[in-house]
Parts: C-alpha cells; sequence; structure tokens
C-alpha cells in the first residue's frame, strides 16, 4: 500500500480509527438502552452515534482526498 511512511497518512488513520472506536462505543450504549427500554436515553445516545458516524465519514473522506492529491491514488470508482 502507497503513503505508509507518509505522516500525514498516519495521522488520518489515527484519526479515522479513534472516529471509528468512538463510533462503536456509541452504538453500543445505545443498543444497551434499547435493550433496557430506555427510550429517552437511546434518543439521547442516537445523536451523539449520528454525530460521531459524520466524523467518522469525514476522517474517511479525509483520507480519500489526501491520497488522490497527494499519492495519485486513482478516486474510488467501487459504486460501479
Ligand atoms: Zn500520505
Amino acid at each position: 500500500m502507497k503513503g505508509r511512511d507518509c505522516p500525514e497518512c498516519t495521522r488520518l488513520w489515527r484519526d479515522y480509527q479513534h472516529a471509528t472506536t468512538v463510533h462503536i462505543h456509541l452504538c453500543g450504549k445505545q443498543r444497551i438502552a434499547e435493550l433496557q427500554y430506555d427510550h429517552n436515553r437511546a434518543a439521547a445516545i442516537r445523536e451523539s452515534v449520528e454525530e460521531a458516524e459524520e466524523e467518522r465519514d469525514g476522517a474517511r473522506e479525509a483520507i480519500r482526498q489526501h491520497e488522490v492529491e497527494v499519492h495519485g491514488v486513482a478516486p474510488e470508482t467501487t459504486c460501479e
């Protein structure tokens, strides 16, 4: 894989990993609240889950852009 030694890649991947960890953690908390029929708590956590999701997607997008701009990786075309 390209960019392994790139400090910016390392930083971006660390951000992404952190955002993913936070997201998984919050999803777990939301699920526990739902299992306990604690709907108010589940709804409150869901907002945090959505924020964490946006952060994670943003971090993933930052990696993608960086790879394209700095490392000349072709943009993903997996949806076609
Ligand atoms: Zn890089």
